[in-house]
């Protein structure tokens, strides 16, 4: 493939290698082979990206909003430019299969880039007026972020957390996941050839403690994380011993609630893409699935055969609708939780077992006869397990659904409108659907509540976490004063 990266790093513009860090090996999820070996970021690597970040924050500050916004629609055009080659590679990266990359990865990062280049300029502050004198605002930068990555959507994270951070003015050095470095790489060289001056956008590679002497640095003005809640907890209070600005974007253990009223073709679709979608590895995933005792029987018989329409292979080839865990480490994690809810009694209805291929592929699976207390219905297992729970009325199912320190995500089927606005209005969760599950267009804000997070990526909403608003007094009269 000619389209790989050439080192581990992109520092100010250019690829950079320093073999002496540890090394990082690339493994394809579909084969379980090492692809490529990157290495992680020395002291002097770190040092160097914050450094040309530092450099060059003021002066990117300085362009317009319309010369910054430039850039970033540049860069979003060179994205879908270059959409199959960038979805082999993301492929490659995690082995999500190319049906799903091809259509989400650097397709949805292209439109992080064109939507809050286009929002550039106008990023502006307000007048208010009191009296003769008035107050201004001036919608500045945080200044230098630092960006940290999860492995399931390393493309997307890298442009979720780049486009609206350069378009406020602030520079960025993102750290991918170790599980999938390749990708952010891309982008840091998209965005350089797109216009970002030097030092605008830098990525470096590492594992937790590379992550944790970025978020520390006294430079950092602000630290936007995609992980899991410990994580989360580790890098909101490393950030807070120098009161950095934060986002974090963490795990989750969402409700799904189906009513018998809900057209059931589109209830399971909502399932199937509320789990299996990337094999199960999405933040949002609604893996609690309550459905109301009327249509649960139809529900699952319906899903099972839905089921049969899986085709696991080669991640590469298009008609592969279903991909393998992205390492051995998740997979064994997801088969140690398939083994806990068959323990603790819950059914087994579909999937359940390692697929005898090579690579990390595991079965769907799906547990009915799911209680609220069971292991498999209170954790985040991040991957291809479906739990679903019974109920019988709206007033029962609300406060379990809410019951969990989790609050990213919630969806409802329901033909009855008003039940699916007051179910919405009551759950706990910063990112809600109504007959449908995952869609993440980026003029809807994205993120979640309670454990699972503090602000808000995509959206208008974006642009309040990556700006800080100065207030300026300006009096037109004499001033008194008391002596
Ligand atoms: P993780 O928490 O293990 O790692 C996330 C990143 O943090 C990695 O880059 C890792 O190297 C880094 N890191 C680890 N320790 C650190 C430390 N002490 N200081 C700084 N950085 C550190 O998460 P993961 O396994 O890569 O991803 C899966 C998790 O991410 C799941 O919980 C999932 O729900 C969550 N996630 C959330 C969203 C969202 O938008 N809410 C999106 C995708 C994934």
């Amino acid at each position: 493939m000619n389209t790989q990266p050439t080192a581990s790093h992109f520092i100010n513009g250019a690829y950079v290698e320093d073999k002496s860090g540890e090394e990082i090996p690339v493994i394809y999820p579909a084969t379980g082979e090492v692809i490529a070996t990157l290495y992680a970021a020395t002291p002097a690597i770190i040092e160097q990206a914050l450094a040309a970040a530092e450099a060059a924050q003021k002066e990117w500050a300085s362009w317009t909003g319309t010369e910054r916004g430039r850039v970033l629609r540049r860069a979003a055009d060179i994205m879908r430019e270059r959409n199959h080659d960038l979805s082999v590679l993301e492929t490659f990266d995690t082995g999500k299969p190319y049906q799903e990359t091809s259509v989400v990865d650097a397709t949805s990062g292209a439109d992080a880039l064109e939507y809050f280049g286009g929002l550039a300029a106008a990023i502006t502050g307000e007048h208010i007026q009191l009296g003769e004198n008035f107050v201004y605002t001036r919608r500045e930068p945080v200044g230098l972020c630092v960006g940290i990555g999860a492995w399931n959507y390393p493309t997307q994270i890298a442009c979720w957390k780049a486009a609206p951070a350069l378009a406020c003015g602030n520079t960025m050095v993102f750290k991918p996941s170790e599980t999938t470095p390749l990708c952010a790489l891309k982008v840091a060289e998209i965005l350089f050839e797109a216009g970002a001056p030097a030092g605008v956008y830098n990525v470096i590679q590492g594992y937790g403690a590379v992550g944790a002497a970025l978020v520390t640095d006294r430079r950092v003005d602000k630290v936007s994380l995609t992980g899991s809640v410990p994580t989360g907890r580790k890098v909101y209070a490393a950030a807070a011993e120098g009161i950095r600005h934060v986002t974090m974007e963490l795990g989750g253990k969402s409700p799904l609630v189906i009513f018998d009223d809900a057209n059931l073709e589109n209830a399971v679709s909502g399932a199937i893409l509320g789990n299996f979608y990337s094999s199960g590895q999405v933040c949002s995933n609604g893996t609690r699935v309550f459905v109301q005792s009327g249509i649960k029987d139809a529900f699952l018989e319906r899903l099972t055969e839905r089921l049969k329409g899986v085709k696991m292979g080669d991640p590469q080839d298009p008609e592969v609708n279903y991909g393998p865990m992205v390492s051995e480490r998740q997979l064994g994690i997801v088969e140690g939780f398939i083994e806990k809810g068959i323990a603790e009694g819950a059914r087994l209805v579909t999937g359940g077992k390692r697929v005898d291929r090579p690579g990390f592929y595991i079965e769907p699976t799906v547990f009915a006869d799911v209680t609220d207390e069971m292991t498999i219905a209170t954790d985040e297992i991040f991957g291809p397990v479906m739990s679903v729970l019974s109920f019988e009325t709206e007033e029962e199912v609300l406060p379990r659904a809410n019951a969990t320190e989790f609050g990213l995500s919630a969806g409802v089927f329901t033909a009855d409108l008003t039940r699916a606005h007051r179910m919405v209005a009551g759950f706990e969760a910063g990112t809600c659907y109504i007959n449908t599950y995952n869609d993440a267009p980026v003029e809807a804000p994205f993120g979640g509540s309670k454990l699972s997070g503090v602000g808000r990526e995509n959206s208008k909403a974006a642009i309040e976490h990556y700006s800080q608003i100065k207030g300026v007094f300006v009096r037109m009269g004499d001033l008194e004063a008391p002596f």
